[in-house]
Formats: C-alpha cells, structure tokens, sequence
C-alpha cells in the first residue's frame, strides 16, 4: 500500500491530497488545528484578512473540484466579473470598468478553504488526523515523519504544507541536508480588519472595493462575504500600520486616497472588534536549488514562497503547485516538481517583488530587469485607468490568467507608453 502524508490541512495542503488521492491508496494529512466549520483557526491567523482569490487559482480548483465555485455560491457567496461591481483603484486611478472575462468569487477565505477540506475528504483513501508535526525520518531518502506526541508514521511521500513558519530547513539539517538559501524582499507591511453588516444602498450596490496600497498610499478594500458582511481590510506599508482602536480605525480609513472604504467604515454596523496582522516581507526558501534534493520529500504553498499578500497570490500559486504536483505523479521526483512548479513561483515573485522594489523603502535585492518591471508596471496602472484594452489585459495578468509579457505585446506596449507621456 502506497501512502503518502501531507503535512497542514490549509489551501495548499489539501490542494496537494487531492491530487496524490489519484496515485496514492491513502493519504493522510496531519494537520495540528481543529478544522471543523467554516471558522477562522489558530494556525491560519491570516483568514481575518481580506482574501482575495486570483482567476487562475479558481479555475485550477474547479477543475480539481468541479463545481466549488457553484457550491460557495450556493452557501452566499457572491460571484461577479472582476471589474464589474468591483471598483479597483491603482495609485488612487479607479481601474476602468471593462468586461476582462474573469470571475470573482467573494467567498471568506474560512468559507473557501472548508469547501476544499469538505470536498478533499470525499476523495477515496484521504484521511485527516489531528495532530502536529515535529521532525522528519529516514536518512538519504525521507521515509516517514515524526509527531509532536511522540509517535511516527512512515510514508513513501511527505508533502510539507504548514505554511511560512515551516521548520522542514530545521528538519532537513538535522538529518544531514542542505538547508534552501533564502531571499526576501522586506516591505513591513500591516493589516486590520474588520466585519460590518452589509446594507444594499451601499457602495450603491457594488460588492468591492480595492485601494492599492504602497509606501505613502495607504490601501486596503471591503469586499462582501457570504451573510451579507462587507470585509473590511485596512493597510499600510513600510511601518504606516494601521490600529485597531476602532475609533482610530476609522479615522485611518479616512486617509485612503479614495473615499469608497471609509464610506464604510463611517455608515455600516461594526459586527467585530478590529485585528491585525503584520507581515515583514516576501520570502521565498530555495528548495529548487538544493543540489540533491531527497527522494521521499516535496514542499509547497507559503511553506516554499510566501508573497507580499497585498498581490492576493498565494492560494492561486498553491493551485498552481498542485498542477505541477499532478505532472509528477505517480512517484514524484522532488527535483523534477520544484523545476515544474518553478515557472509559476517565478512570474508571481517577479511580478510582485518588482512591483515592491520599485520604492526606495523596500529592501531587498534589485536588479536591471526588476527595475524595469517596476517602472513599466507603474505605467501600466496609469493606462489601465482610461484605456479598457490596457485595463483588460492588466487585470488578467494579475490573476495569472495570461503571462504578465502580455503586457509587453506592441498594441498594449503602445498604450502604456501613451499613457506614460502623458
Ligand atoms: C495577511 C495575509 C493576507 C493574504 N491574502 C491573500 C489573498 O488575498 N489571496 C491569496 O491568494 N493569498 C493570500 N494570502 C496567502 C495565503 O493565505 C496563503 O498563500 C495560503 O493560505 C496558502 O498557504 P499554505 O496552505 O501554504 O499555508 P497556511 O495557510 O499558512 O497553512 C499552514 C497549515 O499548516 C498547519 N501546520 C503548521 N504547522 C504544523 C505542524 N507542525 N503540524 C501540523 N500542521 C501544521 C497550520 O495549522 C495550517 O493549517 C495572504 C496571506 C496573509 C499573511
């Protein structure tokens, strides 16, 4: 019997069981927290924050899982086209309202990841068992886990998802591997959050709001959830953090470039009291450059690359991992999986860390190429505020429906370029 364990049962732990449940006679996932209801947990702090799903993660997941979207439909959660009932707002430009052909989904990100677990759990030989990890075995070749209660469990897989605070460099050294080198970009970046009861007169009816955030603009967005809540994320780069006092809560809301979120804040009731979260930077560990990864052992999710959330990447790179993960079935050679997934990790680390090294402020490695995407992108937000074909284009290649060298195609390149002379 060929089993394989996955470690963490948040979005890209159970996007990975669901694809081994089709090589694999069972797969066990261990996860430490109780993930009964659609509820925020202790190990996932960032579900209180806004979370947004790009395109291409939904569609990876309705294909894994046909018929997710309609299912968080069906429990209340709006569906609409990105930038129709959604007001986008880059460097304080609202993204002009074209049809781009990609979907939002609105669901909580404690609603989307229970629709994944219930449905991952339906798969045959998946098994979920509550408890936490703590070191791995084996020698050359991983060939088991160890738990935090003393116990162990062999495996002819180990899929490490237990997120940015993965100990799996800890675990790996202690066996005599190589540790991954790792890059960051720090950008200090804080969140507060906040649930309001939702009324239809406001936003006169539109879903979203999202503000762009960077150092000097504050940002942030509300989007509304299942049960008629707007979800209230404030947020600012750099150490401008925002509080969570409510009263201060919503005289920062009241500094965002455009009124739209603050209009909130100011009229709809509070249903909670506000949190926050603060997240030092990107960083990504470098598994693909281990010279010999061992046999038995794969990382994914946050777990190899947490990005700068304000790009809304990680759930749809997870997504896109476990495609990567399918294409290595049935005996996934590590080497070969970080290689396939390589491709989808560098476009949205690229993207955003050069969308974030574009300000003096953030620190981190800069380079000819991150330069330039840095100035291009800022052109292109600027195009995308009056030119629909620029607005459409840009916004799919944000939800990594399409490359962001889309953006470089000459009718587009000609547009932004316009628009910079502007
Ligand atoms: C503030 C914030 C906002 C974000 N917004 C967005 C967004 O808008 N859009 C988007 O796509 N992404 C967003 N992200 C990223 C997104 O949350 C993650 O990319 C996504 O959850 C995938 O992460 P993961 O499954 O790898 O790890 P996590 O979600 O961090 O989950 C790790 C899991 O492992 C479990 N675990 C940890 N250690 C152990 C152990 N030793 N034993 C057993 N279990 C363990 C934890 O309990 C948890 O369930 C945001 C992140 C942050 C921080």
């Amino acid at each position: 019997m060929r089993q394989a364990v996955v470690l963490g049962a948040s979005i890209a732990g159970l996007l990975s069981a669901r694809v081994l449940a089709d090589a694999y006679d069972r797969v066990l996932i261990i996860e430490r927290d109780e993930t009964e209801g659609a509820v925020p947990r202790r190990g996932v702090p960032q579900a209180r924050h806004l979370h947004g799903l790009m395109e291409r993660g939904r569609q990876i997941m309705e294909e894994l899982f046909p018929g997710l979207t309609a299912d968080c439909a069906a429990a209340g959660a709006p569906t609409t086209e990105v930038l129709r009932e959604s007001r986008w707002y880059l460097s304080g430009l609202r993204v002009r309202p074209t049809d781009t052909g990609l979907t939002t989904l609105l669901a909580s990100r404690p609603m989307l990841e229970n629709a994944i677990l219930t449905r991952t759990r339906e798969m045959p030989g998946v098994e979920l068992s509550r408890r936490a990890a703590a070191g791995l075995t084996g020698g050359r070749a991983i060939t088991g886990v160890r738990l935090a209660d003393g116990g162990e469990v062999a495996a002819d897989l180990v899929v490490d998802a237990t997120g940015r605070g993965s100990r799996a460099a800890d675990w790996l050294a202690a066996l005599g591997h190589e540790r991954p080198a790792e890059e960051r970009v720090d950008v200090d970046l804080g969140y507060s959050s906040r649930l309001y009861r939702r009324k239809p007169e406001h936003l006169d009816g539109d879903l979203a709001v999202v503000v762009s955030t960077m150092p000097g603009f504050r940002g942030g967005g509300a989007i509304t959830l299942e049960g008629d809540r707007w979800h209230v994320t404030l947020a600012g780069m750099l150490g401008d953090h925002p509080p969570t006092d409510p009263a201060e809560f919503e005289q920062f809301a009241a500094t965002l470039p455009v009124p739209d979120v603050h209009e909130i804040v100011r009229s709809a009731e509070p249903l909670d009291d506000p949190v926050p979260h603060r997240f030092r930077g990107s960083l990504r560990r470098r598994y693909d450059r281990i010279s010999a990864s061992p046999q038995g052992f794969l990382v994914v999710g946050d777990a190899m690359c947490s990005f700068n959330p304000l790009y809304a990447q990680g759930m749809t790179v997870a997504a896109q991992q476990a495609l990567a993960l399918r294409a290595c079935l049935p005996a996934p050679d590590p080497a070969r999986f970080y290689r396939e997934a390589a491709g989808a990790v560098d476009v949205a680390w690229q993207m955003s860390t050069g969308s974030d090294l574009r300000y003096p402020g953030v620190e981190g490695p800069r380079s000819l190429r991150s330069r330039i995407v840095g100035a291009y992108s800022a052109r292109a937000q600027v195009a995308a505020h009056h030119d629909a074909a620029v607005a459409r284009t840009f916004m799919r290649t944000a939800n990594l429906t399409i490359p962001p060298t889309s953006l470089l195609a000459p009718d587009i390149a000609f547009r932004v370029l316009r628009a910079g002379r502007r």
